[in-house]
């Protein structure tokens, strides 16, 4: 394999920082052609300086000035603001973008290097949400894949190489349910931020975080799943696992399931998207089925974490209504996180959005905007924000 030059959009979050390590330790076979940050200049700086990018992006333009004359006499060009971020997804100069760019945000820089034939490690769940039929079709156009970096639909994409055409009956979402599972409401009520930051497995961002807490980050892998795979409504099944190891499994038409197992480690399926078709070896730490351990299943409680129930609603209805969940679900998120709502106040205000914007059954691009910025307004004017 030829080095390949990764443009990563979101290079300082959790996705990104870890796919720098990966990078790192594969010099040979990878290297950063594009760094992003919307507000994080520092580390923005930092990695700029280490892996000597073409062009790094800071969103937040006011600290443009930093950035420049922390890099001045570097090679590396930089750039500043939302535009930016489109226009450097434009540029021919890499071959693989992963977008790491959480929320919606992501969306418009992703589109750009789809429309210009680049293939897409996609981490960016929130992208596929959001315009999923949009994002599939003018993938197929340019004939370029879409490698998911998120574990469940790794899993799945590794389950399904080498089955060709061969018919999927179901494939299963597995959910570790988060560090409330088994709470009821007369609990989650109380919930603050920082006990919800804590999630069991893995290490992630804030806003994907939460979504695990209240198991919207499982209804919105339902439609991204949906859209990766083709797959009707009834086909994509969530089953919770709490001790993450298996990582989704796919059935068959003849009734055989395959799994994809491993430690919990994000730096698996990022490497795996970068480096597809190829394995690449590496030094994690190994799943040992030896060490007594229990693999457990339950169904999902949806009566209680009812984001799970308003996304299988957005999916069952489809159109914009995934759109308007993931626009109130952001804003009641950040809402949250700035302790402005109580945790179950997120449902209600992404529950009152579906209800109350205009269901598009077809939407073109600008509808989806349209909705988004809608969805957006009525969740804060629910807010107050
Ligand atoms: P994060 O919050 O740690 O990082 C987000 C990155 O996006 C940062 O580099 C930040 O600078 C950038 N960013 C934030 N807002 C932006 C904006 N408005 N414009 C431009 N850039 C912006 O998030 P993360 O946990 O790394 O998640 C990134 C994406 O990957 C999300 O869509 C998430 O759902 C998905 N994902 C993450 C994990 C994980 O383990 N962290 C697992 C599966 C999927
Ligand atoms: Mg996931």
């Amino acid at each position: 394999m030829s080095q390949k030059r990764i443009a990563i959009f979101g290079s300082t979050g959790s996705i990104g920082t870890q796919a720098l390590d990966v990078i790192a330790a594969n010099p040979a076979l990878f290297s950063a052609e594009i760094l992003t940050a919307q507000t994080n200049d520092t580390l923005l700086i930092k990695q700029a300086l280490e892996f000597k990018p073409n062009m790094v992006v800071i969103g937040d333009e006011k600290k443009y000035a930093t950035v420049k004359d922390a890099l001045a006499g570097t090679d590396t060009k930089v750039w500043a603001g939302e535009q930016a971020l489109e226009d450097v997804a434009a540029m021919d100069c890499y071959d693989m973008m992963l977008a790491a760019i959480v929320g919606y945000a992501g969306l418009k820089p992703t589109l750009k290097a789809i429309e210009i034939g680049k293939p897409i490690a996609l981490a960016n769940k929130e992208t596929l949400v959001v315009a999923g039929d949009i994002i599939m079709r003018k993938s197929a156009e340019k004939k370029i894949p879409i490698i998911p970096v998120d574990s469940e639909h790794s899993a799945i994409f590794q389950c399904l190489v080498g089955e060709g055409k061969n018919r999927i009956e179901k494939i299963i979402l597995t959910a570790s349910g988060g560090p409330f599972l088994g709470k009821k409401p007369n609990f989650l009520v109380n919930v603050k931020k920082d006990h919800a930051l804590q999630h069991p497995n893995w290490s992630m961002g804030a806003k994907i975080t939460i979504d695990s807490a209240t198991l919207m980050n499982k209804g919105l892998e339902m439609i991204e799943a949906k859209w990766l795979f083709n797959l009707a409504p009834e086909q994509v099944q969530v089953l919770v696992h709490p001790q993450s190891i298996i990582h989704s499994m796919v059935q068959f038409e003849d009734g055989s399931i395959k799994a994809q197992m491993g430690l919990p480690d994000m730096k698996l399926p990022i490497q795996y998207a970068m480096a597809f078709p190829q394995r690449i070896s590496n030094d994690f730490p190994r799943y040992d089925f030896r060490k007594p351990a229990s693999l457990t299943f339950e169904e999902p409680d949806i009566k209680t974490f009812r984001n799970l129930a308003l996304a299988m609603e957005a999916l069952k209805q489809g159109g914009n209504m995934p759109c308007i969940l993931n626009a109130a679900n952001e804003i009641a998120v950040y809402a949250f996180l700035r302790n402005r709502i109580g945790f179950l106040d997120m449902t209600e205000v992404v529950e009152q959005a579906m209800n109350k914007l205009p269901f598009i059954a077809n939407p073109t691009l600008e509808e989806y905007f349209e909705t988004d910025g809608e969805a957006r307004n009525f969740a804060a004017s629910l807010i107050h924000m």
